[in-house]
Formats: C-alpha cells, structure tokens, sequence
C-alpha cells in the first residue's frame, strides 16, 4: 500500500516511510492511496472472530506484505493484551470501553501499536530516532508507555502547564529511561505547534531523525478502526441499525470510524461530540471551519481549538459538506452538564464514567430512535479524573493498582517557554 498526503503535494510513500516521517513534507497528513473493502465471507463471519482477529485482518488490508504475517500478528498480539469489552449501559445503550490499557485510555491502542510497528522496522534499520509528542494529557502517558525502554527510539513530550489532572502529570513524568517531559508555559495548541514547527524545520531535521507519535501519525490511526469492527460484531445480531458516538478532540478516534465505515463496515451513523471547544459540531452545522483558541474544561484531552485530523475527515469524503453531514451528526455539552450527565447515570445505572465519556453518553442519549442501538466510546477509566468525579458520586473512586502505583513516584519535567527558539535550541544541545 502507497500513502499520500492529503495535501497532494508531497509524494506517495511506503507504511514503513509514513510511520517515520509522522507529517509529510507539504504539512498533509498521510492516508491510504486505496481503501480496500471488507470480504463478503469476512463480514458474514464476523461474530466469529476474536477481537485480535479482527485487527489482524484490518492491518492485513491496509498495511499488506510490508510486515511479514506472523510479525503483524505477534504486533498485534502484544500490543492488545487486554479486554476490550462491550457492555450495556441501559436500554438500547451501549458502551465500548477502551481504557483496560496500562495507562487506563483508549490511546494505549494507537500508541502500544505504533511502537510496536516502529521497534519492528527499527530492529532491521540500526539507528535513532527522537519522537516529539505533544499532549493535552493521555496521549503522552500513553505513548510513552507503549516506547518505554525500546532501544533506538528517544522520546520528548511536552505538556502544557498546570493543564492536565495530577494523575495524568505524574503519568508523564514519571517515567525516566528513554523519556523525557517538558512542562510548558502554554497550551496544548502551542505545545503542538512546537512540534509541527520542528517537523518541518530544515536545518532541525538534518541534525535529528525526528519522527511523531501523536494521533496524526498512520501507525495511530489504524488501530483505532479495529475496536469499531469489533463492537459492531458483538451486537450487529440484535440491531438493524449501529450508532457510534465518539468524545472527540483532535478527531483522529472518530477518522478511525470513518476509515472502518469505508472499509465497508455498516454503520448507520456517528455523532462527534465534544466539549465547548465545539469546532467540528459548528462545521457539522454551518459548513465552516473557524479554528480558534481551545477552551480548558473538565474533559481536558478534548480541549483542542484547531483539530489535527480535520484533514484526514474532509479528505475521506473529498471535501463534501454535504456527505460529511450525512454520516456525521455533531453535538457538544459544557462542563455543568457533563458534570449532570456524570451524576445521573451514577445515580441511576449504576455505572461510572470520566468526564470524556459522559460526552459520548451524552451524544447518544437524545439521539437514538427505536429499533436502534447505540454504541459510546469510554475513552478513559474515571480514577484518572478522580478530582471531577469523587464530589459527584459523594463517595470515591477505586483506584486500579496500576494507577496507584505511579501516583507515588517523583515527577521529573523540564520548564519550557511556549517559543519555538527556546525549545529548538534544547533539543539541539540534547543531540
Ligand atoms: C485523546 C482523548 C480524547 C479525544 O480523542 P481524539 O482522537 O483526539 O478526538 C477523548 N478522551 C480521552 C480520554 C482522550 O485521551
């Protein structure tokens, strides 16, 4: 399979240079050239298969011969080591959790992926490589988790100040060997704009094989199309028609819908849903596209003003409002009500969410008629927004042991100024 940028001007490369160069040269982002469709007896099959099955066959598709078989799917095998279970919620509402990861958010699937993808092509290569993360919290953890001790890889996050929970700092700090945190004086759009700007920064790149991990990077973006497959299998028996609502940031969760519904998986629709930080939505609603300063809200990891894999969703549908709108229905809630949403299915379901998911709760709730089910993405485990969640419920939180554990070492993160000479300046000294 060849990628290109979905500004079509730099040139169409192989998975293994799209998974090293994150951004391509022209500032796109990579897509598959062809998106190949499901097999009839794949899909006729499909309650049959395991969930690492399923991943398997998507990869298969996209990525083809360039990782043997039995590579792919040991890949596979190590980077999923967990459930990802469906369960119902109430009524004909249902729940995909993907937080059962080391770091407790569904971002251990692009990032243990990845990794794992990267460690295999690097094993053959014999060099370095630095990969800057920019995070608004669980992406860092997440990612750097899934590099922790892989030889040949180094990797710098950077955070912006003061703007993700205690938990999620001590997840990104923590860490030591080959990862390195930056606290930033800023937010989460300058932390990426940093690193977008020494992505293609000249004179940067010929001194450092910088490569990305965030959620614009293809070795990301894949995996988040496997648990749709997934989730769809387990109830496609019970239901004529299959939501999906997706909390949604930088969008790259929903893009991994989107490519598994071009892939030729039935869905009947998604809705994005978001926190005030509404751009999308207002796209959904009016046709334009205003990026603007992010917001902070409780639902941090969604507070993005200008989001990354915007690109990837206009490309999917070659730039067609109209069918955008069609498959994609847009919603967003302020902090009192997520706080509500939170309260209310506590009190009477019985089931706890984290700030995030009460977005994707939300977004289904109003939405679904008869004869529908509705699946919401959990995107986090609630004991990582302990703080937002205890007063809520008036009681605590249980903290998974893999949690606790981190809680109690010593943070280590290097203040950095939210300017571009400054950072690039350290990261020269670093090499
Ligand atoms: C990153 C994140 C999101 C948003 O996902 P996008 O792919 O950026 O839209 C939602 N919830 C949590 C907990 C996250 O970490």
């Amino acid at each position: 399979m060849r990628f290109y940028s979905t500004n079509r001007k730099a040139p169409e490369v192989s998975f293994k240079k799209a998974v090293f160069k994150g951004l391509p040269e022209d500032n796109g982002l990579y897509m598959p050239a062809q998106i190949p469709l499901f097999h009839e007896d794949f899909m006729a099959s499909l309650t049959r298969h395991s969930f690492h099955d399923i991943a398997f066959a998507m990869a298969r598709m996209i990525i083809e011969d360039e990782i043997a078989e039995a590579d792919l799917r040991t890949i596979i095998e190590e980077a999923f080591d967990f459930e990802v279970p469906v369960r119902n919620v109430h009524d004909n509402i249902y729940v995909l959790e993907l937080f059962h990861g080391p770091t407790l958010a569904f971002k251990d699937f692009g990032a243990r992926f990845m990794a794992r993808v990267m460690g295999h092509f690097l094993k053959t290569d014999q060099r370095e490589v630095h990969i800057l993360v920019a995070t608004s919290g669980d992406t860092g953890s997440a990612v750097a988790q899934g590099f922790l001790g892989v030889e040949g890889i180094r990797v710098t996050l950077l955070y912006p100040k003061g703007k993700v929970s205690k938990i999620q700092e001590q997840q990104l700090t923590t860490l030591g060997q080959n990862i390195t945190a930056l606290e930033v004086e800023g937010t989460f759009d300058d932390c990426q704009r940093l690193v977008k700007t020494a992505f293609l920064d000249e004179e940067l790149k010929e001194k450092i094989n910088l490569s990305s991990a965030n959620s614009i990077n293809i070795a990301r973006l894949l995996p988040q199309s496997f648990y749709y497959t997934w989730a769809y299998s387990r109830l496609m028996n019970e239901a004529e028609k299959i939501y999906f609502c997706i909390p949604s940031g930088n969008f790259g969760n929903l893009c991994g819908g989107l490519l598994a519904k071009r892939m030729g998986l039935p869905v009947a629709g998604f809705i994005a849903a978001t926190n005030v930080n509404d751009i999308v939505p207002q796209y959904l609603e009016s046709g334009k596209f205003a990026p603007r300063l992010s917001v902070q809200t409780i639902s941090n990891a969604m507070d993005v003003g200008n989001p990354s894999n915007f690109a990837r969703l206009l490309d999917l549908y070659n730039n067609d409002h109209g069918k955008i709108a069609e498959d994609i229905r847009g919603v967003s809630f302020n902090d009192e009500q997520t706080r509500s949403l939170i309260r209310e299915v506590y009190e009477n379901h019985a089931y706890l969410m984290c700030p995030h998911t009460a977005i994707g709760y939300g977004g289904l709730k109003n939405f679904l008629d008869d004869g529908a089910k509705g699946i919401f993405l959990s995107t986090a485990h609630p004991a990582k927004f302990k703080d937002i969640v205890d007063p809520l419920i008036e009681g605590e939180v249980e903290i998974p042991e893999r949690l606790a554990r981190i809680i109690e070492k010593e943070k280590h993160a290097i203040p950095m100024e939210a300017n571009y000479a400054d950072f690039k300046s350290w990261l020269l000294e670093k090499h």
